[in-house]
């Protein structure tokens, strides 16, 4: 691919690309009455134009119904949540029954924790990856005190190497290695959330089966946004939000992947509530629990149905635009902001910008992290100023997440073009 840092030949490629018409499916928020070039869909993606549709006939049929909605709504909600995991396992990569939409992302990580961290005295500890996500290592860590351990001796956090931004799969293998049948479980983010780092799932999962480890991923930053394939990977369990490149809105509600292997195993441990009780005795309301032999076993409370109205909006557009669509044209969106950026240090005497994000496409998604080596705040602000919506991460750091629905090329350039005035004046 031969880029070129002209706006001719943004639009260009622009006009190629065969997912340009979804952007029009979105609403792109305005800074100072014009649309902003919006790059946080790894943080809050943007609202579909259908989702206050889908959330109001959800709120008619209440108006309708009351009670009787569970049954008589045109998605009834007794059953809502089953319209997901069809669309969801071509996102990531699953079959139907390994998936359940239910509660929030933490959340989730601590059912499956509870299911696939169950340490012993010989067998205990946890290794993931160093500057894991901070809500995750909260989890690890309360996981760890829970089952009376120190998280000390039992998280292994695995680093980058001096000098290095990202950690390189040899060293993930060698520490499983080296820890071998102390290992308990092994959990990774699919992709790093501050520095885009995308982990080669299968061979992770496949070094901590070999040593005899669970392996789970928290798909936070990977979900709609790289290829996954969870099934095949044999990937025991993973967990994902919905509000990122998912764009199902502020706090939506999450998702979860069981491997088919485990699904049905009904002596695995959990904590348990009524809805992922077996569906036909569910209402006898029998004090002996019944898991429901799909991911839906792992269910707690009835389903909120207004939040997953806003999840079927986003994840038909998903349906539409194709999964692999979106990929490869999220990785052409992060090349050519690699591109642009280089350009940037190519204008100057001094190196200005360094990317903390892998190059090599395999390990890399949409987004990009820059470490401004000059006036990072400075330029920050003035991409603000310019109506750039980007992440500010100290010390010093920008995250860029050009997302294929509805960014363009064209974002890119015109960010460019502002970062490089703002630096080079
Ligand atoms: C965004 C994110 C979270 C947020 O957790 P919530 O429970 O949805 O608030 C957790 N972990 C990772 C890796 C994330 O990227």
């Amino acid at each position: 691919m031969t880029f070129s840092n002209t706006l001719e030949y943004a639009r260009q490629v622009d006009e190629q690309d065969s997912l340009k018409h979804f952007r029009d499916k979105f609403y792109i928020p305005m800074v100072n009455g014009k649309e902003s070039i919006y790059f946080t869909g790894n943080s809050l993606g943007l609202q579909a134009k259908t989702t206050q549709d889908y959330v109001l006939n959800e709120l008619e049929d209440w108006a309708n119904y009351g009670v009787e909605g569970h049954f008589h709504a045109r998605n009834p909600w007794v059953s809502y949540h089953e319209i997901f995991p069809e669309i969801l396992g071509t996102i990531v990569g699953a079959l139907p029954e390994e998936i359940v939409v239910m509660n929030q992302l933490t959340v989730n990580l601590h059912l499956l924790m509870t299911s696939f961290y169950r340490p012993t005295s010989k067998r205990f500890k946890i290794i993931c990856e160093a500057k894991a996500f901070p809500s995750d290592q909260y989890a690890f860590q309360s996981q760890v005190k829970l089952h009376g351990l120190n998280p000390d001796d039992a998280i292994i956090e695995v680093q980058p190497k001096e000098g290095s931004s990202y950690i390189k799969l040899s060293d993930i293998i060698d520490t499983i290695k080296k820890h071998g049948e102390e290992t308990a479980l092994v959990i990774f983010g699919g992709v790093n959330y501050y520095s885009g780092q995308v982990f080669d799932m299968q061979a992770i999962c496949k070094a901590a089966h070999e040593v005899g480890a669970y392996c789970g991923f928290d798909l936070a930053h990977a979900a709609g946004n790289v290829n996954l394939e969870l099934h095949d990977w044999n990937v025991d369990f993973a967990c994902w939000c919905s509000y990122k490149y998912l764009n199902s809105g502020p706090g939506g509600v999450a998702g979860a992947f069981i491997h088919q292997r485990h699904i049905s195993d009904s002596s695995l441990p959990r904590l348990a509530g009524w809805w992922g009780h077996d569906k036909d005795t569910r209402f006898k309301m029998d004090k002996e629990f019944h898991p429901i032999p799909t991911a839906e076993g792992w269910q707690l409370s009835n389903a909120p149905v207004l939040s997953m109205s806003a999840h079927k909006a986003s994840l038909d557009i998903f349906a539409e635009a194709g999964m692999h669509n979106l990929v490869a044209k999220g990785k052409m969106l992060s090349g050519y902001l690699l591109f642009i950026l280089n350009e940037i240090n190519k204008n100057s005497s001094e190196k200005l910008i360094e990317i903390i994000t892998p190059l090599n496409e395999t390990e890399r998604g949409c987004q990009v992290s820059i470490l401004m080596l000059k006036d990072g705040k400075k330029v920050f602000d003035e991409l603000i100023k310019h109506g750039v919506i980007a992440d500010w991460r100290e010390p010093n750091v920008i995250r860029i997440a050009p997302v294929p629905l509805y960014n363009s090329f064209e974002d890119l350039f015109n960010f460019g073009k502002i970062m490089q005035e703002s630096l080079l004046g």
